[in-house]
């Protein structure tokens, strides 16, 4: 059994890991590398020999993990590509807008590689998938199967987005188990992964938040209550509230949230703004509610909580009205994205608020303005004018990823021989590696070095 990481470098940027197991190459997942650009933000995919791959398991529909699936679709066009039921209904909807949002780029950017594929791509793409449920075994051809003679696969919910899922690989007695990104705990829509507990022998885990620990005395609900007296501040200074989510995952959290605040009477049925790409994933969201594993099965976003949906151009006019909630996607505030654009206007004005509620990349737009000082000038775009931060800015955790004392709890559980860490930039896999050194001592750590097979 061996393990190619695909990726470009050790960080959190995109994953795909190559699998030699059995006799079989498996692809676990194909991202598509969020902050580079052009072909560069794909995986290594020519390192696997072309034609060669038997299956692709996608753990969910996050553009880094699945993003560059059509690239290796087109080159492996035979092999078999595996997802749950509502991974399959969200990626379809992330691949053709990451077409739109190549092709704009093109025409702003002058990148000529984009678009790396075309709507007809994702649809010749989108015949290779086959969606399976969770907790029953397959084998790589997709057929139900017990057999330890073939390599199969069983996916788990993993708690992250709707759809997300671990995966156990088996093969002649042996158990791969990646957990893709995972959380443990409930946040208010999606409940905490229902992973296996025992059984397996190489645990390859995400490490996002090894480097942040949980501040003590944090809760969820704790967390809520900070964000709903903030709110009430925000509107009683008569501003509105902005808070960049990613389309994915963030804006159906928060809406359920602020839909939590308004049964407890916190929150008022003020006006609530969303862009199309989250609405179209709400939409998704809402159609699975009653067959996906998530709380509240009974609450449809769209129809409870009417948002307005924003285009692109509205955004570039409408004006911060009073107490409005705009919940605008990209959560880092990359540029030419909703919260971008609406941020020009608003955070130079001591009315309003701007509230972040996940993680940012210290680079990013959002990066850049948690680390400001109020009254430090700021450039959201390049070559636009610098703005002086006004705003209040407040900050919230309301993160989609296993803080890392539960996911050094669950590699403690199951006491694997090998963990292979991935998915995390270098203070936080040594974070992990240093920690389960300490306390696994029999267990080998693999951190997978780009482009090297590793003997698992
Ligand atoms: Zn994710």
């Amino acid at each position: 059994m061996e393990l190619v990481n695909l990726t470009r470098r050790t960080e959190i940027g995109s994953n795909s890991y190559w699998l030699k197991i059995g006799g079989k190459n498996v692809i676990l997942d194909a991202g598509l590398h969020p902050k580079l650009e052009g072909l560069a933000a794909a995986p290594h995919f020519s390192l696997v020999p072309e034609g060669k791959v038997d299956a692709i398991l996608i753990t969910h529909a996050h553009q880094d993990h699945v993003g560059a699936l059509p690239l290796l679709t087109r080159r492996e066009p035979q092999a078999r590509v595996f997802m749950t039921e509502p991974t399959a209904r969200i990626s379809d909807v992330m691949l053709h807008n990451a077409v739109n949002v190549m092709t704009r780029q093109r025409e702003d950017d002058g990148i000529s590689e984009y678009p790396l594929f075309t709507h007809r791509g994702v649809e010749f793409c989108s015949k290779a998938w086959h969606p399976r449920p969770l907790r029953k075994r397959f084998n790589l051809m997709g057929d139900p199967s017990d057999s330890d003679r073939e390599v199969t696969f069983e996916f788990f919910d993993a708690g992250h987005i709707l759809g997300s899922a671990g995966v156990l690989i088996r093969y002649d007695g042996k158990t791969v188990f990646y957990t893709g990104d995972v959380n443990f705990e409930n946040q208010s829509l999606m409940r905490g992964a229902s992973f296996p507990e025992e059984g397996v022998d190489v645990l390859i885990m995400e490490t996002t938040r090894g480097d942040s620990p949980v501040p003590t005395g944090f809760s969820r609900a704790n967390e809520e209550e900070r964000l709903a007296r903030g709110i009430q501040r925000a509107f009683e200074r008569g501003g509105s509230v902005t808070i960049p989510v990613f389309a994915l995952g963030k804006t159906q959290e928060l809406l359920a949230i602020l839909w939590n605040m308004r049964l407890r009477g916190q929150l008022a049925h003020v006006p609530i703004y969303i862009g199309g790409l989250s609405t179209k994933i709400t939409g998704v969201y809402d159609a699975l509610a009653e067959t996906s594993v998530r709380s509240h099965p009974e609450l449809q976003l769209l129809q409870e909580m009417a948002p307005y949906v924003l285009s692109g151009n509205e955004v570039q006019t409408i004006s911060p009205r009073k107490k409005c909630i705009f919940a605008l996607s990209s959560g880092m505030m990359t540029e030419h994205t909703l919260s971008n654009i609406f941020c020009r206007r608003i955070i130079g004005d001591a009315n309003q608020s701007l509230f972040f509620v996940g993680y940012s990349d210290p680079n990013s737009p959002a990066g850049k303005i948690r680390r400001a000082a109020a009254g430090e000038d700021i450039h959201l775009e390049e070559g636009s004018p610098s703005i002086p931060l006004r705003c209040s800015v407040e900050e919230f955790q309301f993160s989609a990823h296993a803080s890392r004392d539960t996911l050094r709890n669950y590699a403690l559980l199951l006491k694997p021989s090998k963990v292979v860490l991935v998915h995390g930039d270098k203070p936080a896999i040594d974070w992990f590696q240093l920690s389960l050194f300490k306390e696994l001592p029999e267990t080998g750590v693999i951190i997978p070095e780009p482009g090297r097979s590793v003997a698992l």
